[in-house]
């Protein structure tokens, strides 16, 4: 048991500090970024440093707002958005420790420390409250937009204030009739003559589009300009402040946008959902964010940031869920050993029937499996910047493309699998609220929806992702994947040798369904979007297989030299084996779905699929 979590007995929440470092160490090898010459001090101590003041501060500061989060939810007060108790005390406790502004440019405040590494960070945050580590999220992706796009001015006024968490940023796409069609979209854009944009609209769904955490907040918003074409060619992106400020940032007059109202929905409840109104009185002033009419490609800086940090939730809200059922399993007695059902037989805990053995390490195994798909496409992008070769620069900057779908699709459609099965662990008792598993149930259905389906992520992994560089970056993780699949059937250990020939067996139908669905591409696009979210779970599932099984490598290697760790490392192993056994098998069912049913699909009509 200790090997599974890596700490005992009862407990609501600890930080998995010791699977992150290993994910991150071992599995993803943040340490090879000392190549880059980018990093100026990526000591062990440093990155120790970092990861333990964040596992105790999410588990001390930020993990007891989750179940008071979602019993009072935020509110809308007199306008103006109240969140539940000590939301704005545990904000103030991060943005003065400085924790927004780990991966960011030291120039504006940050730490300069690797993406990967502010992941790892981000990550605990989200295990431990997902509705509150969504605001720092949509932070970060302000950050990364304004950055990317910005005037030298946009970054001096907002950067500083957004990095250190004075401020918070939004991101507002939606509107009633524009969701998934961002295209569709009609708040408008009207220069004011001095420089300046009038905004008038009104958004909906915005994330933490009021709150009273900060003392401003920095809406990003998407919106047209007068003649612009249809589409999303005619889509500018503006920065819209809530306050108005002068250019050192001082707070001024209250921009012309409120939260109108707040919706009421299943999860995440302590995360404002609001519907904003932009320009009521034809006052609400905003600045040019990028080119006119090229609003969406400075507004994809930002949803790429969020789409890994999307899925980061679905690993988020896994892991929390995770940690519960398995403390539940071991205090819950029901039942008695196969063949010894006397009465003078005590009832033994749950955790000792095979069934619940079962859901244990599905859902562990696969929250590994996260572990390593988030933290690679983090590792990629910071890669695809810092690298010193230009050909490897754009090398990894593609493998974080190809990724971005899987970690958003994948986790987050495997984040809810997990925290429904740590519901059945509960049985009866996680149907009832009290023990906490039906809000990790609830709160998990959204990340599947939000910064664009996972049937928009397949559909993305489809048609863009799979061409990329006329399938070679595909090529070149697979691969990577059969490259390792050899090393562990090479290893000399039975163990690994199992794991090797699963991932092997496994990449090989991918390639085969990989290449066929390119070929459908180029004469019937259709068919393959009909296959396409099968083959996101096919994707990620062998993705995810590899990664386990470089975890299963190296905790061989430690192993063999005699690290002393041993119920962990052997631990790591196991659990990629139950993947290899398990899992991995999966993929030629799912390669039979994923070749594409266009034909199929289209053959009924609506009526015939009615009662
Ligand atoms: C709690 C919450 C928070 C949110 N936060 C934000 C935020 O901060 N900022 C923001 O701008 N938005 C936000 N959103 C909006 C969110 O991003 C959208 O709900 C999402 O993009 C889906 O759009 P939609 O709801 O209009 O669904 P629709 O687009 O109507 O989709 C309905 C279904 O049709 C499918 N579908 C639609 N188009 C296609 C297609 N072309 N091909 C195949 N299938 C398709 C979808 O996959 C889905 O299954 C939030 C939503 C929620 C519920």
């Amino acid at each position: 048991l200790k090997g599974l979590n890596g700490h005992e007995g009862k407990m609501s929440f600890n930080a998995p500090l010791r699977d992150i470092r290993f994910t991150l160490n071992d599995v993803v090898g943040l340490k090879s970024l000392d190549r880059t010459g980018a990093f100026d001090d990526l000591s062990d101590e440093i990155i120790d440093a970092v990861l333990g003041e964040a596992a105790r501060v999410a588990t001390e500061v930020v993990a007891p707002l989750n179940v008071i989060g979602d019993q009072q939810g935020s509110q809308l007060v007199d306008g103006v958005v109240k969140t539940p108790d000590g939301f704005a005390a545990a904000y103030q406790t991060l943005s003065e420790g400085g924790w927004m502004g780990v991966p960011f440019d030291p120039a504006y405040g940050g730490q300069g420390l690797p993406k990967a590494l502010g992941l790892a960070v981000q990550e605990m945050w989200t295990d431990a409250c997902l509705a509150f580590s969504l605001c720092p999220l949509l932070s970060r992706g302000a950050i990364e937009a304004i950055g990317a796009h910005g005037t030298e001015e946009q970054k001096k006024l907002y950067l500083e204030k957004l990095i250190s968490g004075q401020w918070t940023g939004t991101m507002n796409l939606t509107e009633p009739q524009a969701g998934s069609d961002v295209g569709a979209l009609t708040t408008k854009a009207a220069p004011a003559g001095d420089g300046t944009y009038k905004i008038t609209g009104t958004k909906i769904f915005i994330s933490w589009g009021d709150h009273d955490l900060t003392e401003n907040i920095v809406h990003l918003v998407l919106a047209r300009l007068p003649d612009a074409p249809a589409g999303t060619r005619g889509i500018s992106l503006f920065i819209v402040p809530k306050f108005l400020t002068d250019d050192d940032g001082s707070i001024g007059a209250l921009n012309d946008l409120k939260c109108a109202s707040l919706e009421h929905k299943l999860g995440i409840h302590a995360s404002p959902t609001c519907v904003m109104s932009f320009g009521d009185n034809d006052r609400a002033i905003g600045y040019l964010l990028g080119e006119e009419n090229r609003g969406m490609a400075c507004m994809f800086t930002m949803m790429n940031d969020a789409r890994l940090g999307v899925g980061l939730e679905g690993l988020g809200i896994a892991e929390r869920a995770y940690q519960q059922a398995l403390a539940y399993s071991q205090e819950r007695r029901q039942g008695k050993p196969p063949g010894k059902q006397h009465d003078d037989v005590a009832s033994m805990a749950i955790i000792e029937h095979a069934d619940v053995r079962r859901m244990l390490y599905t859902m562990k195994s696969h929250i590994e499996g996260m572990r390593g798909v988030c933290y690679a496409t983090a590792m990629a992008l910071d890669e695809g910047v810092t690298l010193k070769n230009e050909n490897e620069r754009l090398a990894a900057k593609a493998r974080a493309d190809l990724l971005t779908p899987i970690a958003k699709g994948w986790c987050t459609d495997l984040g809810m699998e997990v925290a429904s099965i740590a519901l059945q662990v509960h049985g009866g008792m996680g149907y009832i609220e009290e023990t906490g598993a039906a809000q990790h149930f609830r709160d998990s259905r959204i990340p599947p929806i939000y910064e664009g389906t996972n049937g928009i992520q397949a559909i993305d992994l489809v048609t863009r992702k799979l061409p990329l560089g006329n399938g070679k970056v595909v090529q070149a993780l697979m691969d990577e994947i059969v490259g390792v699949a050899d090393q562990a059937k090479t290893d000399g250990s039975v163990d690994l040798a199992e794991i090797g020939a699963a991932l092997s067996d496994a990449a090989e139908v991918l390639g085969d369904v990989a290449k066929d669905l390119q070929s459908q591409l180029k004469s019937n696009s259709s068919d393959a979007l009909s296959g396409a979210t099968a083959f996101l779970r096919l994707f990620g599932n062998v993705t995810a297989g590899f990664y386990l099984a470089k975890g299963a490598l190296a905790a061989q290697a430690r192993l063999s030299d005699g690290d002393p760790d041993e119920a962990f490392l052997t631990a790591r192993i196991g659990l990629a084996r139950f993947f290899a056994r398990d899992v991995l098998p999966m993929t030629l069912g799912l390669a039979a779905a994923a070749k594409g049913q266009g034909d199929l699909l289209f053959a009924l009509s609506p009526e015939q699929l009615g009662p």
